[in-house]
């Protein structure tokens, strides 16, 4: 099967006891055993350990990106916390790609730090420094590409050649681009992790995360942090997720189309002083954007002449962007990473990897490109 086909029919069987093609809301705490004999004839037993309908997203996403199981989770972050607490113990190390959500940057300095966990944020962008950087006590590799907000990329199969020669999992947060446009397994990573709240989803309606593992040895361990922390996803987000995921694929190009054409018109906008977009020429890495994805995604971020003042000015002057944290829906949105998204990161470690005062991370929807455009035109004529 192909990836279109599997987005809608992967995990979803319909109803054996009514018929319904959508996969029943499983609203319900426990499951009734048969007998003492046949504890958990149904597989099922209590929905912290286990659901009906987040087992048959579990399922799609596995399936998705090609993975033996996958395990969902009530956030993204959840998701990454249960990569490391699966993965590391007191006193072990972990590569991080430099530039990181803001919060897996919290996860790590302001938690696992306490746990006596060490960490090194290094510029993945060139594999080099993930080798010169591993230690004895390294244990996990963890990076995100293309990264949030800078869009730095990772080259995937060259992190994960390194990692494997030292016998360490190396783990991608694929949020970005999902596996319609970028497929971490067959470039050689063990673990994904992915924010469902952003592109699974897609509409703006709920936060979810998932951890897909390569082997299902990997599985066990995070399925065991799962059950144990009870940081399970609920039925409802579980519902609504696997609607969205359906039309993963559709809305992924419609929204990269758009994207396109948004950042080739901010790149001819004489107020704008700077735009990244991974599908534009002049973005530095857009040779590897072109080896490793089949697609550019709808992300993308601009500097406005003016600085931060113009900056904030400009996201009160837009009408049909939205202002608001959250990405990869419908809708499109606009953020100011520094005093939002990205607030958790120390200002001289946020300029030290790129993400300037004045930086405007755009999430483009799928609406009319034109209206888009036609919108920032007015807001960037007035700023
Ligand atoms: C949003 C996001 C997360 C965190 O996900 P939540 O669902 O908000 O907890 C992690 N990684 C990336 C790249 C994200 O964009």
């Amino acid at each position: 099967m192909r990836f279109r086909t599997k987005q809608i029919h992967a995990g979803v069987t319909p109803d054996p006891t009514t018929g319904a093609i959508l996969t029943p809301i499983h609203q319900s705490t426990t499951f009734v055993q048969p007998s003492v004999d046949e504890y958990m004839a149904t597989g099922y037993s209590y929905s912290r350990s286990g659901n009906p309908t987040v087992r048959a997203l579990e399922v799609k996403v596995a399936t998705l990106e090609g993975g033996a199981d996958a395990a969902a989770f009530g956030t993204g972050m959840a998701a990454t916390n249960a990569v490391m607490m699966a993965m590391l113990n007191a006193g072990d190390h972990v590569v991080f790609s430099d530039v990181v959500y803001g919060g897996t940057y919290r996860l790590a300095t302001q938690i696992y730090s306490r746990f006596d966990v060490e960490y090194d944020f290094v510029d993945t962008s060139d594999a080099a420094n993930v080798a010169a950087a591993i230690r004895d006590n390294t244990k996990l590799i963890f990076t995100e590409t293309p990264a949030n907000p800078t869009l730095k990329l990772t080259d995937i199969a060259a992190v994960s050649e390194i990692a494997k020669s030292h016998g360490i999992p190396h783990c991608v947060d694929n949020t970005f681009l999902t596996p319609y446009y970028q497929r971490p397994f067959e470039l050689g990573a063990d673990l994904i992790v992915h924010s469902t709240t952003k592109y699974f989803d897609g509409h703006n309606a709920t936060v979810g995360g998932a951890v897909i593992s390569r082997t299902p040895e990997l599985h066990e361990r995070i399925k065991f942090v799962q059950n144990s922390t009870g940081t399970t996803m609920s039925p409802q987000v579980a519902w609504l997720t696997m609607q969205g995921t359906k039309t993963l694929s559709e809305r992924l190009d419609r929204q990269s189309d758009n994207a396109m054409q948004v950042a080739r018109f901010l790149e001819g906008h004489p107020k704008v002083l700077q735009v990244a977009y991974p599908g534009l020429e002049s973005f530095p890495q857009h040779e590897l954007a072109k080896k490793q994805a089949s697609g550019f995604g709808a992300m993308g971020w601009f500097e406005v002449q003016g600085g931060v003042e113009a900056g904030k000015k400009l996201m009160g002057l837009v009408e049909l962007w939205t202002l608001a944290e959250n990405l990869g829906s419908v809708e499109s949105l606009i953020t100011h990473p520094v005093t939002m998204t990205h607030a958790a990161i120390e200002p001289a470690e946020r300029l030290k990897v790129g993400i300037t005062d004045g930086l405007v991370r755009i999430s483009v929807g799928m609406e009319d490109a034109e209206d888009l455009i036609e919108d920032l035109q007015q807001a960037l004529d007035r700023v």
